[in-house]
């Protein structure tokens, strides 16, 4: 199987690397505009025992399918086993190949119980890990839902609930909404739920609250014992980032955002829906942009600082990524595009006209060192078939993005954000190929969809043709 197909809505983060008072859990209001959850196409409950420091998992999966009774392809790390499937047949024995794919003969409507467990190997951690005993950096454990930890339908958006227990001492946080956490001997209860996702990560640590930000979207902080986020980000910026993009492209499946920070070396990170990690540079003095660029090398997707840069992007996958995603590897530009675009409206609207401009020549001469070597509808492919990722940074996440830069050059911003909130609108909860995706975003103008076929599919970066309009 390809392994790209895994990827959901995992964002390479690392390609970035240029380098309050205390609320209960699950109290926020619920946005009055998030969507029903009626368009989902499965749902999963998980509930058991995970022990980060061993990697040991013992869980019970409960699935439900919407429609015809069916043979149900699920995937399953190799590592672990299924111990007993009731409610379903399987057709298929696990693991008959290396791909953890098998297969469930599954009625309509009823519920398939799967119990499985076993130790998970190390080394899928979408961040990389500091080097062991490295002082100064935090360590964190991440069961990741492109790890196949729980069984699930490969690529479906679908609800999800999950209740896990850890030895006490470790924290848990995951994806979706936190809606409970229970102290049991030796223990703790975490329990999360999403209503539509592509898949629920847990994040486990040694971590804390550290309060909640108020504003459109709040975001509830967490870090470990002694970190200062204000040394890296300023609150009233954090809460408008999510803000600026809640007004440009619609509401979000949950009603707030976790956010985690983690000391190490560079500003890295990863997001996943309700959820974002962000490494912070333990050696970054303070907010203060010069200080920040003296103590880190830049990127080609440098635009503010790299701490702003790192946030905007990972808070856009939000959108792209979270609310739609993309079908296969090579159309994962969908989502790194649109983040690398969403992060300069949000520069121009922060910093002014002047910066973003500055930003966009930056991109555009970055791009042109590049863009004859292969085109953004590659994706995923290009981070293996070249050595430098400068180049699938430049075709995956740069082009798109100018190719819109470019668009609202001619039509205006205002049309271009009008156009993608159409997309995130006609196709919530679902993933998307790079054709679907051009085909919404053209909205029946064939000139435009012929435009952007040229900057999606070709080496070339024509100018928009008709800029009277
Ligand atoms: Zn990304």
């Amino acid at each position: 199987m390809d392994r790209e197909r895994r990827i959901g809505q995992r964002c390479a983060g690392w390609l970035l690397a240029t380098s309050l008072a205390l609320a209960l859990p699950g109290q926020s209001a619920i946005d009055r505009d998030a969507p029903t959850v009626e368009g989902r196409q499965a749902a999963v409950r998980l509930s058991g025992f995970y022990d980060p420091a061993r990697g040991f998992l013992e869980a019970t999966a409960r699935l439900r399918f919407t429609g015809q009774a069916a043979e149900r392809p699920l995937w399953l790390a190799n590592e672990l086993q299924l111990k007993s499937v009731s409610g379903g047949s399987m057709t298929l024995p696990p693991f008959s190949s290396d791909s953890g794919e098998f297969v469930v003969q599954c009625p309509a409507g009823g519920e398939l119980v799967l119990d499985y467990g076993g130790r998970l190997s190390p080394g899928l951690q979408p961040l990389p890990a500091e080097p062991a005993g490295k002082k100064g950096a935090d360590d964190c454990r991440i069961l990741s839902h492109v790890m196949d930890y729980y069984p699930h339908p490969q690529g479906d958006f679908m609800a999800m609930d999950v209740t896990i227990r850890v030895p006490g001492g470790w924290s848990c946080l995951g994806s979706g909404v936190q809606r409970s956490v229970a102290n049991g001997p030796g223990y703790d209860e975490y329990s999360f739920s999403h209503p539509l996702c592509k898949g629920m990560t847990l994040v486990f640590g040694r971590f804390r609250p550290l309060g909640v930000l108020a504003g459109e979207i709040p975001l509830r902080l967490y870090g470990w014992k002694g970190i200062d986020f204000r040394r890296y980000y300023v609150e009233s910026d954090m809460a408008g980032i999510a803000g600026f993009y809640r007004g440009r492209f619609g509401p979000l499946p949950v009603p707030e955002l976790a956010i985690l920070f983690r000391r190490g070396e560079g500003f890295r990170g990863v997001s996943y829906s309700g959820l974002l990690v962000l490494n912070v540079d333990r050696r970054c003095k303070g907010v203060d942009p010069f200080d920040r660029e003296t103590a880190l090398e830049t990127s080609l997707l440098a635009m503010a600082d790299p701490a702003t840069d790192l946030l905007a992007h990972e808070m856009a996958h939000q959108w792209w990524g979270g609310v739609v995603s993309w079908k296969q590897g090579n159309d994962n530009w969908i989502a790194e595009g649109l983040a690398t675009y969403s992060s300069l409206l949000y520069l121009r609207q922060r910093f002014g006209e002047k910066r973003y401009r500055a930003a966009c020549q930056r991109l555009r001469a970055g791009l042109e060192r590049y863009a004859g070597a292969a085109v953004p509808a590659d994706g995923a492919k290009l981070k293996v078939q070249f050595r430098d990722p400068a180049v699938y940074q430049a075709l995956a996440y740069v082009k798109p993005a100018l190719m819109l830069v470019e668009l609202a050059g001619a039509r205006g911003e205002d049309e271009v954000c009008r156009r993608l909130r159409g997309v995130l609108e006609a196709r919530r909860g679902r993933s998307l190929d790079g054709r679907e995706f051009l085909d919404l975003l053209a909205d029946g103008d064939p000139g435009m969809r012929t435009w952007m076929n040229e900057w999606i599919f070709s080496k070339t970066m024509p100018q928009y043709p008709d800029k009277k309009n």
